[in-house]
């Protein structure tokens, strides 16, 4: 089991395939792409599931896919299925920003996903170009027809609020996804990479639910929606659910029930530090035993840090960047 000083136990493991991606929003990306690791140093899909095994064996039930853009690394539904199959997994998910979505999401409801997250900061086509720099919202659009046309229900849709730009867009995005069967969820800009410098358009979710109640009735949520950080309230008079996930006005750091592992396989304890200990160098090491492996593991996450603070750590202490790390 990973457990750590502070009794919290990691069950859930976000894992980024890759780097990459094939948009540059603004507040993640910068526009000439990032220092990319490079494909002999981002883990194979069979160092993945070796690895995935190791993790089960500790305790880790469920793993979401994410990067980058997790279905640009080629034939991710193999990857999919190869986890699946990991004596322990529950369930295996997948954040993306759609725009792939449509020619890959059969394949992967074959493989076995259970679930998608598609990250959509607004509706108009003019504002999608601006935010990511050049994406095409039809794209996404079309991802998600095609998505729930594969049988995927529930999807949530990510919204990244952003002061000025797209807060204004709430309701309209709600009744969006709710006409469609999805989930809004609402997440307040991290300083993070290019954000770092974006504390303008900052506004935290409890002004955005505010601002709701003026328009909706915000009722408890009584459904269940999956084992993340978002808080949920039932929208009465459009019969559906919304998500506020507030990381910076109200950390849930003393709940977090994960680890993440960066596409070249550092063992990251939390989103606010780079991870000091490259699972990568170990699986390569033909010497070193799934047991020492495990060893290794369970030593760091016993000693995981207790939160964030705020993401402000010193200049070369922060993490660099979201899409290197996995978001
Ligand atoms: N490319 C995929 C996507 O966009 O969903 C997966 C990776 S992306 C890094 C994962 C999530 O991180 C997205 O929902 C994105 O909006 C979010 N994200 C990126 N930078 C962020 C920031 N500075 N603050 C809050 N969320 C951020
Ligand atoms: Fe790419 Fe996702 Fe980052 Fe946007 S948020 S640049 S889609 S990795």
């Amino acid at each position: 089991m990973l457990c750590d000083l502070k009794n919290r136990r990691a069950e859930y493991l976000r894992l980024s395939v890759t780097d990459l991606c094939n948009l540059r929003c603004q507040y993640c990306m910068p526009l000439e792409g990032g220092p990319h690791f490079g494909k002999e140093k981002i883990l194979s899909f069979e160092e993945i599931t070796r690895l995935i095994g190791i993790l089960s064996g500790l305790g880790i039930r469920r793993v979401r896919l994410t990067g980058g853009e997790p279905l640009v690394r080629k034939s991710l539904p193999i990857l999919v299925e190869q986890i699946c199959s990991v004596p322990g997994i529950e369930e295996v998910v997948l954040t993306t920003n759609g725009l792939l979505l449509k020619d890959q999401v059969q394949n992967l409801k074959a493989a076995g996903l259970a679930r998608i997250n598609v990250h959509l900061d607004t509706l108009s086509p003019e504002k999608f170009h601006h935010i990511t720099r050049w994406g095409k919202i039809e794209q996404v659009f079309e991802g998600i027809k095609a998505a729930i046309d594969a049988g995927f229900d529930f999807i949530k849709l990510n919204m990244v609020l952003q002061k000025g730009i797209n807060d204004d867009e709430v309701p309209n995005m709600l009744r969006f996804a709710a006409s469609q069967g999805m989930v809004l969820r609402v997440i307040e800009l991290m300083p993070i990479g290019e954000a770092l410098t974006q504390e303008d358009h900052f506004i935290s979710v409890s002004q955005v639910r505010e601002k709701l109640k003026q328009e909706f009735t915000l009722l408890p949520s009584l459904s269940k929606w999956g084992h993340g950080p978002a808080v949920y309230q039932h929208v009465s008079e459009l019969k559906t659910d919304i998500g506020f996930i507030s990381p910076i006005s109200s950390p849930f750091c003393d709940t977090c029930n994960r680890i993440r592992i960066s596409s070249d396989g550092r063992l990251q304890d939390c989103l606010a530090y780079d991870g000091d200990v490259s699972l990568r160098d170990c699986l390569r090491n033909s010497r070193m035993s799934d047991d020492e492996i495990s060893a290794i593991i369970r030593r760091r996450i016993h000693f995981k840090v207790e939160g964030h603070g705020g993401f402000l750590q010193k200049e070369g202490e922060r993490t660099p960047c979201m899409y290197g790390i996995g978001g």
